[in-house]
């Protein structure tokens, strides 16, 4: 029988890590804190902020009032105008900082051009109430690692790999992208768990050279299928964060030549979601790999709404 994890050629042909299962899990942990939050004291309460017209955050900002409405937690939804000011947003949104019954606060990123983020931000979500986990604060405790509530995307991350029972101690891991919400938090996660980190960025030399020393290699660039068979050491553990859609043929055909549901897809809906690694790359050269969809995007959901129930908690029990 194979090993649950050997990071050798042994062991290529990858296993799909399973976002859905995971988050599913996470949310079955969930149900009695939220349950017993409620007998107490009062359901969890989430408020979140979508400003202006993005269509990929009124999805974002639907799926995650969807997952509160499934599990028992209360979701205010506040939005504003792509117009708004920066002094008028903090006057709509100055309300919830005051507001006893929410206890968390997601402003959905990116905000319109013009408005100062971080002084939203900033003045907007309290450190007790900051469910992304991206303040200063939080931010600060992740580098000393201190316990606090974590950036969804990373966290979700870690907890598949504990959950599929991954060695990390010891093992070199390359986190390609150092963004504040996914790179740099991810990176300081794995340090913590012990693993030798380097991360990769834009005027990263060699990039290839560098994946291809990583047994965990987490893409989070934001460029589709950028990472191919030359950046995986075969035998890999690969984390594809990436979420791009793709909308031209030639490539829908090339990436998914051998993925008949896949063109098919393409063929009903005009385009298909790619993760940042190629998809016949990581499923051939690793030991294990999340899909896209259906890997890690499931897993920041699920982590949203356990930093709520923590947040939760610690006001209403601590
Ligand atoms: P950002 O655009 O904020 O960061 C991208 C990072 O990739 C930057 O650090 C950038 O480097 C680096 N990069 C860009 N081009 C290259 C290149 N050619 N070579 C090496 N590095 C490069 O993206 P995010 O971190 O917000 O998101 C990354 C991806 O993850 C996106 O596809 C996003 O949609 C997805 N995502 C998915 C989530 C999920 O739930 N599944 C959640 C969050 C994000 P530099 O700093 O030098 O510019």
């Amino acid at each position: 029988m194979r090993p649950a994890f050997c990071y050798s050629h042994e062991c290529m042909g990858g296993t799909v890590l399973d976002g859905k299962r995971i988050r599913d899990e996470i949310l079955g942990e969930l149900r009695p804190r939220i349950e017993a939050l409620t007998r107490r004291k009062r359901a969890p309460a989430l408020a979140v902020v979508l400003v202006g017209d993005n269509p990929a955050s009124k999805i974002y900002v639907g799926s995650k009032i969807k997952a509160c409405e499934e599990i028992g937690i209360r979701s205010v939804k506040v939005t504003a105008p792509e117009d708004v000011s920066t002094d008028e947003l903090y006057r709509k949104l100055e309300p919830l900082t005051n507001d006893q019954s929410i206890d968390a606060i997601l402003i959905q990123m990116p905000l319109p051009e013009g408005i100062n983020a971080e002084k939203i931000v900033s003045s907007v979500v309290a450190p007790d109430r900051d469910v992304d986990g991206f303040g200063e604060v939080a931010l600060g405790r992740l580098v000393l690692n201190r316990p606090w509530v974590r950036a969804c995307t990373p966290a979700g991350i870690m907890e598949m790999l504990r959950r599929y029972h991954i060695p990390i101690a010891g093992k070199k891991a390359v986190v390609a992208g150092r963004s504040d919400i996914v790179g740099k938090p991810m990176a300081l996660m794995l340090l913590h768990e012990n693993a030798t980190v380097t991360i990769c960025h834009s005027r990263t030399q060699n990039l290839a050279e560098e994946c291809r020393t990583a047994d965990i290699l987490v893409a989070a660039i934001g460029r589709a299928a950028m990472l191919t068979a030359d950046h995986i050491k075969p035998g890999a553990v690969v984390i594809d964060v990436g979420m791009n859609r793709v909308t031209e043929k030639a490539e829908v055909q090339r990436l998914f030549a051998d993925e008949p549901a896949r063109l098919a897809a393409f063929e009903k809906n005009g385009s298909v979601l790619v993760g940042d690694v190629e998809p016949k790359a990581m499923r051939e050269l690793s030991s294990a790999y999340t899909p896209v969809p259906g890997g890690v995007g499931p897993l920041t959901i699920a982590m949203l709404m356990a930093n709520t129930v923590t947040l939760a908690e610690r006001r209403l029990l601590e």
